[in-house]
């Protein structure tokens, strides 16, 4: 994500901080916060997503659906729809083969 500064045009610079982010410009007194959780709206935590997916509660009683496993190429998928970031972003939809236990996302 690229800022201009309002003031003289200069790209902006972030620093991190600890509950914000500093947008700060190199040539003039310029600086805008920026609250965390846009950057995490950017920046989604992938890491609790691969948590739930890889639970093994998370693939209990799915349903099935007829898609190509693209490891071994078997036609029917588990899959789990998820919100993984915030609620007006659309579901992402994961499938893990009958077959192999391959996982992927839509
Ligand atoms: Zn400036
Ligand atoms: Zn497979």
């Amino acid at each position: 994500m690229l800022m201009f500064c309002p003031t003289c045009g200069n790209i902006l610079t972030a620093e991190e901080r600890k509950d914000n982010f500093r947008m700060v410009c190199g040539s003039c007194p310029y600086n805008y916060i920026v609250r965390k959780r846009l950057s995490s709206r950017l920046y989604p935590k992938l890491k609790e997503v691969d948590d739930v997916l890889g639970g093994a509660k998370a693939w209990e009683n799915v349903e099935t659906t007829e898609e190509n496993c693209p490891k071994c190429g078997h036609p029917k998928a588990y899959f789990l729809q998820i919100q993984t970031r915030s609620a007006d972003e659309p579901m992402t939809t994961f499938y893990k083969c009958v077959d192999c236990a391959h996982r992927w996302k839509e």
